[in-house]
């Protein structure tokens, strides 16, 4: 993902002044092979919209977005086609997303019928598969969503989206409506999955804790931009955007050793309508200078796969 902008119009009619919102706003990033790729940060910051714009559910107005050699921001419907199975997604909502009068073997078979000739009986073995794959009864396929629990309509949300076998998986906050028991299950199950079906996820949450369970790397997003990306251990142990920083010391940790004074942000979240000049951060930013509020900064690398979106990456560096 390549300087990435994709921006809405808000108002509409004919006296309104056009406005809009910076949905995602000139950002950058890399998802390696077999790796999980998570984007973290509060709710309107540009996560979903960034997810949406990998699965090409939307387009995006700047930048490039390539996806195994292919620039599939360009490409027309039918040469996308192909590619189309090869990236999935697994929502939120595992109430919303499962239509309630479809038999969940009819649901998860949906997209064998679009991508592959599979005969009927062929679509059921494979779902009797997925469904044991995914720890269910195999016999389940006759029944209805309301029939099963949240984790349970979650796991068949995973199984439907890995039908084709997919080689990106985008997950948006897939956990986020289940209990904290059933969340740990589901983050297990994900990382299974990954390591026996060799899959690739793009992982969006708001939730750091969550975050720490599955991902390799990690990008920071704030009103639509991506603030900071590290591996996970760098991230956690060694933050480098102030914004990093506070996310990361609301966090609670079962071990006291890594509870961290909490840092109060001051203010509201600006409205993306209206986005800050310089550095978007700096209307909330305990260590904002003068030339943060008109310069923007550029993204900085303080370490292997460490990058930063501030004027003074080294404010946190480790003594
Ligand atoms: Fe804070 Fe300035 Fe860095 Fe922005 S550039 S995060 S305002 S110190
Ligand atoms: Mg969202």
């Amino acid at each position: 993902v390549k300087n990435v902008t994709k921006t809405f119009q808000v108002s509409k009619g004919f006296f309104a002044k056009k406005k809009y919102v910076h949905a995602v706003n000139d950002i950058t990033f890399t998802i390696m092979q077999g790796e999980t790729f998570s984007l973290v940060g509060e709710s309107g910051c540009g996560k979903s919209t960034t997810g949406r714009l990998l699965d090409r559910l939307l387009t995006p107005d700047q930048g490039e977005i390539w996806f195994n050699g292919n620039e599939i921001s360009k490409i027309s419907e039918n040469e996308m086609r192909p590619l189309r199975r090869d990236v999935q997604m697994i929502f939120q909502d595992p109430y919303g997303s499962l239509n309630p009068r479809m038999r969940i073997g009819d649901l998860i078979a949906e997209p064998l019928l679009i991508h592959t000739n599979l005969s009927a009986g062929e679509r059921l073995k494979k779902v009797q598969e997925l469904l044991e794959i995914v720890g269910l009864n195999a016999m389940y396929y006759e029944r209805y969503p309301h029939e099963f629990s949240g984790g349970q309509r979650q796991r068949i949300g995973i199984a439907r989206a890995l039908t084709v076998r997919p080689k990106l998986v985008i997950a948006d906050e897939p956990v986020s409506a289940l209990d904290v028991s059933i969340q740990a299950q589901i983050l297990n199950l994900l990382n299974d999955l990954q390591r026996n079906f060799n899959l690739t996820y793009l992982f969006i949450s708001h939730d750091l804790s969550v975050v720490e369970m599955i991902s390799d790397r990690i990008g920071v997003m704030y009103l639509g931009t991506i603030v900071e990306t590290a591996s996970k251990e760098e991230l956690y142990e060694n933050p480098r955007h102030p914004y990093t920083k506070a996310l990361l010391s609301a966090v609670p940790f079962p071990d006291p050793a890594r509870e961290k004074k909490r840092i109060l942000l001051p203010g509201d979240l600006p409205s993306p309508v209206n986005p800050p000049s310089g550095c978007l951060f700096h209307t909330r930013c305990p260590h904002c200078t003068e030339f943060c509020k008109s310069q923007k900064p550029e993204v900085k690398l303080v370490g292997d796969n460490h990058a930063v979106k501030c004027h003074y990456p080294d404010l946190y560096e480790m003594k």
